[in-house]
């Protein structure tokens, strides 16, 4: 768990983010749909516990309320796209609302005592903007917008004398929504986040998995152009059966552990890397082309070859070899062609002896 994952999306994969703005989405849609329902079903409240000329201003603004929010519902259909349409949109939420909050409380200027309901709604709202699962500091920027806000209204409309104990148990009150709010958020960003890495990550080695390297390979594709070509290095481990039945299958994972941490040490942050099946590996390199690659890969080559791993059991060492095929790709590649040919070309490899790599040309 690192702590800026939860502090900023800045930290986050552009995959996740497209998760967790998706997810925000769906979020924000039943946010907005209760909201609307909610803001006008209390127009029966205010029928009950109104003077009827306060009655006939407040129905008003409620209906109007609720138009303003209705293009939020489309408009929520839009954030899955771009991060930009979310912030937006949580923005629009925010304002309305608290624009809202200012008239309905206006509304009881003449020195009317306000029902509890009526003054409790921005704190409702936070407890409500709790099912986002929005970073800390997203969290704190909503926090502060609603508490001025509500501090900024009361000084604006109080005549009502706020003294000071009344101001201090309301940020008192505001802090401690705020608070909860945030704990929520962060603890759905969390759940998010580990269900994220369990579905797209090998337990054993670490590295990712082949679901999310098609989503990474396909998103290079598109980010690719003829200046920009990416590179894809399949591997696959020598006679690794023979290293299963010589020295049994916890020794067969340790040399998968040690062939991926031999990748990462390698291309480290340069590339993506996954483990693409039981001994397969997957190497893709942006901004790559195909000489390049097929230096890369034999120099990964030689550093498996050159590092035996210990068995932790009786100390011996085993050696390991890999053997590699290289192929480029273009922005208008057809992928599954794509990873046949690097398929094709690692098959080359196996046929010319082992321990080598092959570019398909
Ligand atoms: P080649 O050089 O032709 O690739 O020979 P090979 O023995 O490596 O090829 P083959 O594909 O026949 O064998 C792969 C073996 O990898 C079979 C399977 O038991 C083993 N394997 C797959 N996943 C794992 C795993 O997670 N752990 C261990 N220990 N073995 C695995
Ligand atoms: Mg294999
Ligand atoms: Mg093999």
């Amino acid at each position: 768990m690192e702590l800026k994952e939860y502090w900023s999306d800045r930290n986050h994969s552009r995959d996740f983010k497209l998760i967790r703005i998706g997810f925000v989405a769906i979020r924000f849609r039943w946010l907005v749909t209760l909201l609307i329902i909610g803001i006008a079903g209390w127009i029966a409240v205010d029928w009950w516990v109104l003077d009827p000329a306060h009655f006939k201003l407040l129905w008003k603004v409620r209906l109007i309320t609720g138009v303003m929010l209705t293009p939020l519902l489309p408009l929520s259909y839009l954030c899955k796209l771009d991060r930009r349409w979310m912030v937006m949109s949580l923005h629009s939420l925010l304002g309305i609302l608290l624009l809202f909050n200012f008239v309905s409380l206006w509304s009881f200027r003449d020195g009317v005592p306000i029902p509890v309901g009526y003054v409790a709604f921005p704190y409702f709202l936070l407890a409500l903007l709790a099912v986002l699962p929005l970073p800390i500091r997203s969290g704190i920027r909503v926090a502060v917008v609603v508490t001025v806000a509500v501090l900024a209204t009361d000084y604006w409309l109080d005549s009502r004398s706020l003294d000071n104990g009344e101001l201090l148990d309301r940020i008192w009150l505001l802090l401690c929504f705020s608070l909860a709010m945030i704990w929520v958020q962060t603890g759905q960003l969390r759940m998010l986040l580990d269900l994220y890495r369990e579905s797209t990550r090998d337990p054993l080695t670490r590295l990712m998995n082949r679901r999310l390297f098609v989503r990474q390979l396909e998103d290079t594709r598109q980010h690719s152009s003829a200046e920009r070509p990416y590179t894809l290095i399949l591997l696959d481990l020598d006679r690794f059966k023979r290293i299963n039945d010589d020295h049994g299958h916890l020794m067969g994972d340790e040399v998968l552990v040690s062939v991926a941490n031999t990748i990462m040490d390698i291309f480290g942050q340069d590339a993506t890397v996954a483990r693409y099946g039981g001994e397969e590996f997957m190497v893709l390199l942006d901004n790559t082309g195909l000489e390049q690659g097929e230096r890369q890969a034999e120099t990964l080559r030689l550093a498996v070859e050159s590092q035996p791993v210990e068995n932790p059991l009786d100390e011996s060492e085993v050696m390991v070899t890999i053997s590699g095929g290289v192929v480029e790709g273009r922005l208008d590649s057809d992928l599954t062609e794509l990873l046949r040919q690097a398929d094709e070309a690692l098959y080359a490899a196996k046929s010319k002896g082992r321990n080598c790599v092959v570019a398909h040309r």
